[in-house]
């Protein structure tokens, strides 16, 4: 990627034919970036990426490993010491950060080509990701000179502060489904206060952090400070939440993962860990929903925005019996909305799945719901759209007669399937809403201001979603209950993951 300040909008492609030209066309950054340059795996090996539009390989970029990862930590290190960033002043970093958003914004169609060509995102979704990222950073920018330390009422014979202080070296490991925004949810936060970071991105996207570290560099960010390790899990991900120089781990993933974390942290030096893992979010529609179209719009929304690879898919829609009949129909209407095409074609909402490996999983939960005596009411073909017979395409799966227990209902399937189970009253729903390991998100739809708050009040879920569905802003924190993580990304409560509380006691007698 050439670095600009200039937005790109001279040519703005309009068309799939032309954002496909502009994706095969952009120069792409396959290496690691380490204090301040690209660099290959010392071992030399490197990993094919896949572009699950059509299964054709993009790039191959380098596949870091333990020696790598060493360097990454070791630079990041030298710059928290010698306080190139952690002590520069705090305007500076804001100046600094602010330019980064800015350059996001000026890369906005390089980015968003590349988020559709290595993650398989829509097009329009994946612009709208590059959006919110520069937000993200500019929200966290702005806030660097704007949070202040305490000074507690003490006798007068000393003074004390509480002040933050950054952590050190933060590792960030990401997933693939928003590859991009992910990461910076937590880069963003973690370099305005001062820490240096080595993010570990998806071995099945890494390629937009990649032309994101130029940006990083363009902005003025110190060599050193960020880093990008990409690789495969098993080995750069282990590696940093290992390493005895990492001081925290910010992870976005899967369950199983998260719980490996925790133990690398036990086994090696107990840094802190951030969890924000998978969902089983459940959908409330009661009998006196305000507008059952625009429930019906949001139930699809919620199963099916990003392919249903959505920590927050709302995958279980709990329907008031009385109204299921007639909430169907317009559910099945609503799906409609979301079937599959070509995912550079700016009208198209649902892209492939990431990768084969997932396309078959999530065939397999869509066997087991039929064998487990669940109808398969919609969806559930693989035919990719017209000229993109390589790519994951699963046209979108509403399951009826579900009960809570079968595995649909309660294991995370990261595809577009959603179950509808029926719930004979409102306190019924609240029940089956709650019985769950997870607990990211969920919604209620109701007219009546006593039912929203004792469900608001009751729903064990971080989020929790009144008459809408995955409605939010970078000024609202965002993570889960019980088995969906803990710590919260975005809003200015997340500083408290990247920060450490510093007491100092002056004794003014002596
Ligand atoms: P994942 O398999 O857990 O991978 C997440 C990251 O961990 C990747 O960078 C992965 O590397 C790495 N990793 C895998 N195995 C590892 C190991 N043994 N040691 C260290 N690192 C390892 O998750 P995913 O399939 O990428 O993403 C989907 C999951 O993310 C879902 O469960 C979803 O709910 C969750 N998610 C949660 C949120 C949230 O905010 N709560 C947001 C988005 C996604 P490689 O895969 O490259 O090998
Ligand atoms: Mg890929």
């Amino acid at each position: 990627m050439t670095v600009t300040d200039t937005p790109q909008a001279a040519d703005i492609p309009r068309t799939a034919e032309q954002w496909a030209v502009t994706a095969r066309n952009m120069p792409i950054q396959s290496r690691a970036f380490i204090d301040g340059a690209f660099v290959d795996a010392r071992s030399g090996a490197t990993i094919d990426s896949i572009s699950p539009v059509d299964g054709s390989v993009i790039t191959s970029f380098a596949a870091c490993e333990v020696a790598d990862v060493d360097d990454a930590v070791a630079a990041a290190r030298r710059a928290f010491d010698d306080g190139r960033w952690s002590e520069a002043s705090p305007r500076v970093r804001r100046e600094t950060l602010l330019d980064l958003a800015r350059l996001v914004r000026a890369h906005r169609i390089t980015l968003g080509a590349m988020i559709t060509l290595d993650a398989g995102r829509p097009i329009s979704a994946a612009l709208g990701e590059v959006d919110h990222t520069a937000d993200v950073i500019q929200f966290f920018a702005e806030a660097i000179d704007k949070t202040f330390g305490e000074v507690p009422p003490t006798a007068t014979s000393a003074f004390a502060t509480v002040t933050r202080d950054p952590i050190g070296v933060v590792g960030a490991v990401v997933p693939w489904n928003f590859p991009l925004s992910m990461p910076v949810w937590k880069i963003a936060p973690a370099l305005s206060v001062g820490n240096s970071v080595v993010v570990k991105p998806a071995e099945q996207a890494p390629l937009v952090v990649q032309a994101f570290a130029e940006l990083v560099a363009a902005a003025g960010v110190p060599d050193g400070v960020f880093n990008v390790v990409p690789g495969m899990g098993e080995t750069a991900g282990a590696a940093l939440g290992r390493h005895r120089d990492v001081d925290k781990i910010a992870f976005t993933g899967s369950n199983a993962v998260g719980r490996l974390f925790q133990t690398y942290a036990a086994q090696s030096n107990l840094k802190s860990v951030s969890l924000e893992l998978g969902g089983k979010s459940p959908q409330i529609v009661l009998a006196d929903a305000p507008d059952l179209d625009a429930a019906a719009r949001a139930g699809a929304l919620g199963g099916f925005v990003n392919q249903g690879e959505m920590c927050s898919a709302g995958s279980r829609l709990i329907v008031e019996e009385s109204i299921l009949d007639e909430f169907l129909i317009k559910l099945q209407s609503a799906r409609e909305s979301w079937l599959p095409g070509d995912p550079f074609d700016p009208e198209t909402t649902m892209g492939p799945l990431i990768d084969a490996e997932s396309l078959s999983r999530v065939r397999g939960f869509i066997d087991s719901g039929s064998a487990s005596g669940a109808t398969l009411f919609a969806g559930g073909d693989s035919q990719a759209p017209a000229g993109l017979g390589g790519g994951f395409y699963l046209d979108p799966v509403i399951f009826t007669d579900v009960d809570n227990s079968m595995p649909i209902a309660r294991e995370e399937i990261f595809g577009p399937v959603l179950s509808v189970i029926a719930a004979s009253d409102a306190d019924h729903a609240l029940r089956i809403a709650n019985d769950s390991r997870f607990g990211l998100a969920a919604a209620v739809w109701s007219t009546d201001v006593r039912t929203i708050h004792k469900f608001t009040r009751r729903l064990r879920a971080g989020t929790v979603w009144v008459n809408c569905y995955n409605k939010a802003d970078v000024n609202v924190p965002f993570g889960g209950y019980k088995e969906s993580g803990s710590g919260r990304d975005k809003s200015l409560h997340c500083l408290e993951q990247y920060t450490q509380l510093k007491t100092t006691w002056m004794d003014l007698d002596v």
